[in-house]
């Protein structure tokens, strides 16, 4: 049977999780008998990059990401988020004053809809760091860990974008640590369902270790194919979207790093509460940013021309 939300939410990494919280939480309801109704799918499990990351916010500053998710996580079981995961979004349809929601096993409606899909498909390769994983840091730091950690001889470097791809190769070859570094260019877009994320096992067989290269997926968003029936992509791949996550499509939102190629979690969290207070506003007209502070992370200056409460006005 096909489920009915009045929110649903693609991806549970942290700008996911947070703007259901905010959409349950944040919207006082006039019948609280009848709450909105928020899903969430989730194409791996629970907590996206984040849960992998030890998330610095300044040099002296970091914090666990995994804590950060599982109390997050805790708060939206909470408040009443349905969650749904192993559950990939393959398309969306605009239907009537709803959108359809089309996973691997399942159909959603929703009136509004919320991508939250970050910038790759596979977090999970993090599952498996001796095998697979992120190019993040520095090549010269890269090269250190993946000799001192995970001891491999043949890398193969991967990624959507050829000219990073390559310059992470060559900056990794030219520490004279391995017998063999390779680059191989993947498609934009991998579908979760592909095989080894779109890798022959054939070629993969020749290394100790993958190592995915993150900078290309800043430039190639790799997380968005599922959404190019819709025209809200940029050139690269990232959602466009407004400042309050509303794409070209009425109705449908975008949070998160899929909208931003220069992004971490505190951005994310951000996107998550200013979208996820608007959608409730459109949900219960009676939800407002106001000079009391019932919101106190928005604007509240006396002329708020380009703020919030501004917008929330001009749509009463
Ligand atoms: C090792 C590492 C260290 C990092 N360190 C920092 C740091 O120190 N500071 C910082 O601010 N940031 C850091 N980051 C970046 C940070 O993790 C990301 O900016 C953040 O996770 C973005 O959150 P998000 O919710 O937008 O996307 P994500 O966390 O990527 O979540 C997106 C979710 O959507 C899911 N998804 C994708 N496609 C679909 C689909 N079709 N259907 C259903 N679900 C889908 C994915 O599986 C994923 O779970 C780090 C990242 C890594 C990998």
């Amino acid at each position: 049977m096909t489920k009915k939300y009045d929110v649903f939410i693609i991806g549970a990494g942290v700008a996911g999780l947070y703007t259901s919280i905010i959409i349950k939480k944040g919207t006082p309801m006039q019948v609280p008998s009848e709450p909105i109704t928020v899903g969430v799918a989730e194409a791996n499990r629970i907590g996206g990059l984040t849960k992998y990351a030890f998330i610095q916010i300044t040099k002296k500053w970091a914090f666990s990401g995994s804590n950060l998710i599982r109390t997050l996580y805790g708060e939206a079981v909470q408040a009443g988020v349905d969650f749904f995961e192993n559950s990939n979004v393959t398309k969306i349809v605009r239907q009537d004053n709803n959108f359809k929601i089309i996973t691997n096993d399942e159909i959603y409606v929703a009136k509004y809809v919320i991508v939250a899909t970050g910038i790759l498909t596979f977090p999970n390769i993090l599952d498996t760091p001796e095998k697979t994983n992120i190019g993040l840091h520095t090549p010269e730091e890269m090269v250190k860990e993946i000799t001192k950690e995970f001891g491999w001889k043949k890398v193969l470097v991967v990624g959507n974008e050829s000219t990073s791809i390559n310059n992470l190769a060559t900056r990794i070859n030219n520490s004279n640590q391995f017998d063999k570094v390779d680059s191989y260019l993947i498609n934009k877009n991998v579908n979760i369902n592909s095989d080894y994320f779109g890798l022959d096992e054939n070629l993969t067989s020749n290394y100790d270790g993958i190592l995915f290269d993150y900078n290309s997926y800043k430039l190639n968003n790799g997380s968005t194919a599922f959404l190019n029936n819709l025209n809200i992509l940029q050139e690269n791949g990232y959602v466009e979207a407004n400042a309050f996550g509303e794409t070209r499509v009425p109705g449908l939102f975008a949070v998160g790093s899929v909208t931003m190629p220069i992004s971490g979690v505190p951005e994310a969290i951000y996107s998550g509460q200013v979208t996820g207070l608007y959608v409730g506003h459109l949900l219960e007209k009676t939800t407002i940013a106001d000079y009391s502070g019932r919101f106190p992370f928005l604007p509240r200056e006396e002329n708020w021309k380009y703020s919030f409460q501004h917008k929330l006005e001009k749509d009463k």
